[in-house]
């Protein structure tokens, strides 16, 4: 008989035990200076961020759909428009092109990285095409070259959702200065995340990066001037000051993430399940390890019951979604998003994660195809 460990999905109070002491003076210190409109986390935020993106300009944001949604309006992205996006991706994807009155266009995925598919972006391009945006997927970057040639034949914008990619590429072409503009999430589980709701965008633009300020504080650039419909996107000034703390250990978790995905390579070699294809090793930052699984669903449950927090990223591709069912999408439209949506499983996979526990899980893993 195995004991039965914990390992969750995702472990928080891990991170935050090991930097207490700076969080807390950091937040702390918010406390004490009460400059909580864009203050000065913020802006130093905006600074370091962009400089660890190689990006000319960072934009805070509320939350990584505030910056999807903004980067969007800032590109005029309106009623009548159509933004090409992959269906193997966070429901916020789509929702932004919704919430700007525009129509998603949602294409598949190819089989490798599993994010969009440069050869269905091609074919999905119309004239009222505004935008295409690539997710870089669990971590890894999308076919930025291929997706690059294909936007710029077809004379629209590239937009990265780089929300599950704090770090993804070489430090000289890093996820967030590989397209015209890129959207970022800093929710508490992603790689880089705050304590609460918080996101960003980076551009080499400066004017669009103008625009973006523009619209996160309601269309104003000067106080009590409002030049254009806005909304409030601010990020705040509390979640600054943490991601402040965070952000200079980022390339040593990301490392780690790194070495547990080839741990996982090697302790579950030799089972049914399809390891996910690693096209540049420096480059992905592993926001998950997801696997397809055969009989993920009962794979899941037996983790579960073994005290593992396996979870499933995404189980209905957007396209199928009940909310955009007037798009008119049908099972079976997208073949490999499909498939994914079906058999993908994310074992526990963060910085944190001790040797023992990934063994736990593998050993699991292992017991359920030979019970099977
Ligand atoms: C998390 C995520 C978002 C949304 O970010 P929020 O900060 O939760 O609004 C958007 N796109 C992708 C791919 C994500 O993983």
């Amino acid at each position: 008989m195995t004991t039965v460990m914990s390992v969750p999905l995702v472990d928080l109070r891990a991170q935050y035990d090991s930097l207490r002491d700076q969080i807390r003076a950091a937040v702390l210190d918010v406390f004490e200076h009460m400059h909580l409109n864009l203050g000065p986390n913020v802006r130093a935020f905006e600074q370091e961020f962009a400089a660890y993106c190689g990006a000319a300009e960072c934009v805070g944001v509320g939350s990584g759909t505030d910056a999807l949604h903004v980067a969007l309006r800032a590109l005029d992205v309106g009623p009548g428009d159509e933004v090409v996006l992959p269906a193997h991706t966070f429901i916020a994807t789509a929702e932004a092109v919704a919430l700007c009155g525009a129509r998603p266009v949602i294409v598949d995925v190819e089989p490798a990285r599993r994010s969009i598919d440069p050869a269905e972006v091609a074919e999905a391009v119309t004239p009222r095409t505004r935008a295409v945006i690539a997710v870089h997927i669990h971590g890894q970057l999308a076919d930025m070259d291929a997706l690059r040639r294909a936007c710029e034949r077809a004379g629209v914008p590239l937009v990265e959702d780089a929300a599950q990619a704090q770090g993804a590429g070489r430090p000289d072409r890093r996820a967030g200065s590989l397209g015209r503009i890129a959207c970022f999430s800093f929710y508490y589980s992603k790689n880089l995340g705050a304590y609460g709701e918080a996101g960003a965008i980076t551009t080499n633009d400066p004017h669009l990066a103008e625009r973006v300020r523009q619209i996160r504080d309601h269309g104003s650039s000067r106080r009590y001037r409002h030049d254009e419909l806005g909304m409030n996107a601010r990020l705040d000034e509390l979640q600054a000051a943490v991601l402040r703390v965070k952000l200079p250990h980022l390339e040593r978790w990301n490392e780690r993430r790194r070495e547990l995905a080839d741990r996982y390579r090697a302790l579950l070699s030799g089972t049914p399940l399809e390891l996910p294809a690693e096209l540049d090793r420096a480059g992905h930052v592993y926001h998950h390890f997801a696997p397809l699984a055969p009989e993920r669903d009962r794979l899941l449950a037996y983790l579960q019951e073994h005290g593992v927090g396996a979870g499933i990223h995404y189980p209905v591709p957007v396209h199928l979604q009940p909310v955009f069912a007037d798009l008119g999408y049908r099972e079976g439209s997208l073949p490999v998003a499909e498939r994914v949506a079906a058999e993908t499983v994310s074992l526990p996979l963060y910085p944190e994660l001790t040797d023992e526990q990934q063994e736990y899980v593998a050993e699991r893993v292992r017991a359920f195809y030979r019970e099977a």
